[in-house]
């Protein structure tokens, strides 16, 4: 995968083809949609891209009807796009040039540097922008919200997280537990999480929704749970895809953080092969960062919610991941996600689908909600996948941030809501 990448960056020009399709190691990708329509088509897409490993998914082939998102790079374009056309399907493009989008984000982020003084919430930042920001914040508002240390990470980053409290003399209140980015590219994850701690701390006492939510738990905040993969993203354009941790895995890197938890470790959904995406790891655990974060949620007493942030989507899923089986608390689970989304489609109308892990995108073992749900027994634990529907996938534009932020700010409240009450 690293040497296509490489290939590519070297041989466009020799063709002659950066003149049209631009500079930069993703000039001229394409995400295509392929919609399967049939069970053989489903498997015929699973089939493809467990032969062709090199492939970038970014929706992988779930269950009929559902669409499926792949990268491909002017060399690989034409050998997919007519293989699949010779099997009758149908091949939409979603993104016409990845790197003409890259390109535009980066200038729009050029252009707001210069008025940074306070922090920014219109737009994605470095990991240190993000602990100059919880810092500051947890100082303006020492009487509520402090900092925790989870653990430091594979290259030795800290794990910082933002814990707000404002009722430490009720000693049966309930805990939440709120992280994002453990999949490294998925940038509106973080941005969403910080925008909501933002709004929790700012419109206490000011907001009577958001502070009754704020009072009613214990809050762990935990913006970036996979920060050596995020950092890794902001490199260079070439790094920007990056998913999993950065650990050292024989010729590859990096572990799927979320399919290294143990429970039902590394079974349906989740790939032996360390090149892989959704590679599960030498053993369950074996990522500190996700080891640390375990070790920690089982230190939390009463905690009863927890959501794990990625995109895209625009799902709220509770589980099993592991199995189409249900488990025996879904209805329960799967009303709060009714209210979280409905709140949520309120505020812009966005619509979000939900369901288990299982049925709404597939199977995939070793997830987050999962372990929390069937180790801490912790009933509310949901997979989130946030904007937006594939027109950007996870190169979704800085000016969505606040947009994603205020909506699932009211799916939040919603959810905390109905979580007290249950
Ligand atoms: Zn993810």
């Amino acid at each position: 995968m690293e040497t296509l990448k490489v290939l590519a960056v070297f041989v466009l020009p020799l063709l002659g083809l950066h003149g049209t399709l631009g500079h930069g190691p993703f000039a001229g990708h394409k995400v295509i949609r392929v919609i399967p329509h049939s069970v053989p088509e489903v498997k015929l897409l699973q089939n493809l891209l467990s032969e062709e490993q090199h492939l970038d998914v970014w929706r992988a082939p779930s269950s009929v009807n559902n669409s499926v998102d792949i990268r491909l790079s002017p060399f690989e374009y034409d050998d997919v796009t007519n293989y699949l056309l010779e099997q009758d399907m149908s091949v939409k493009i979603m993104i016409e040039n990845v790197q003409q989008i890259i390109d535009e984000q980066k200038a729009y982020r050029n252009i707001r540097e210069s008025k940074a003084n306070e922090f920014d919430y219109t737009k994605y930042h470095r990991l240190d922008d993000i602990y100059d920001w919880m810092q500051n914040i947890t100082n303006v508002y020492k009487d509520r919200a402090t900092l925790f240390n989870v653990t430091k990470s594979y290259e030795g980053r800290e794990m910082v997280g933002i814990k707000i409290s404002t009722q430490p003399q009720n000693a049966d209140r309930p805990a939440f537990w709120i992280e994002g980015g453990i999949h490294a590219r998925e940038w509106i994850s973080p941005a969403t999480v910080i925008y909501m701690a933002g709004q929790m701390l700012d419109r206490y006492k000011i907001d009577t929704d958001v502070t009754e939510m704020v009072d009613s738990f214990d809050w762990y905040i935990l913006p970036v749970t996979n920060p050596d993969g995020y950092e890794y993203t902001f490199v260079d354009d070439r790094t920007r895809m990056w998913r999993k941790t950065r650990s050292k895995q024989g010729i590859c890197r990096g572990v799927d953080p979320n399919r290294n938890w143990d429970l039902e470790w590394c079974k349906e959904g989740a790939s032996k092969d360390p090149c892989s995406d959704t590679y599960c790891g030498p053993k369950a655990f074996s990522e500190v960062e996700v080891k640390g974060v375990a070790d920690f949620l089982s230190k939390i007493e009463n905690l009863k919610g927890f959501i794990d942030f990625h995109s895209y989507s625009q799902l709220w899923m509770s589980p099993w991941g592991y199995t189409k089986k249900r488990p025996e608390d879904f209805k329960l689970q799967d009303e709060g996600s009714a209210m979280a989304v409905d709140a949520l489609e309120k505020v812009y109308g966005t619509k979000y689908e939900h369901g288990t892990i299982s049925d709404i995108i597939y199977v995939a073992s070793g997830s987050s909600a999962d372990w929390v749900y069937g180790k801490l027994g912790a009933k509310f634990a949901y997979g989130v996948e946030l904007r937006d529907t594939g027109k950007y996938g996870f190169l979704l534009p800085d000016d969505q941030i606040i947009p994603s932020g205020k909506e699932t700010l009211q799916a939040l409240i919603a959810l905390a809501k109905y979580v007290l009450n249950n």
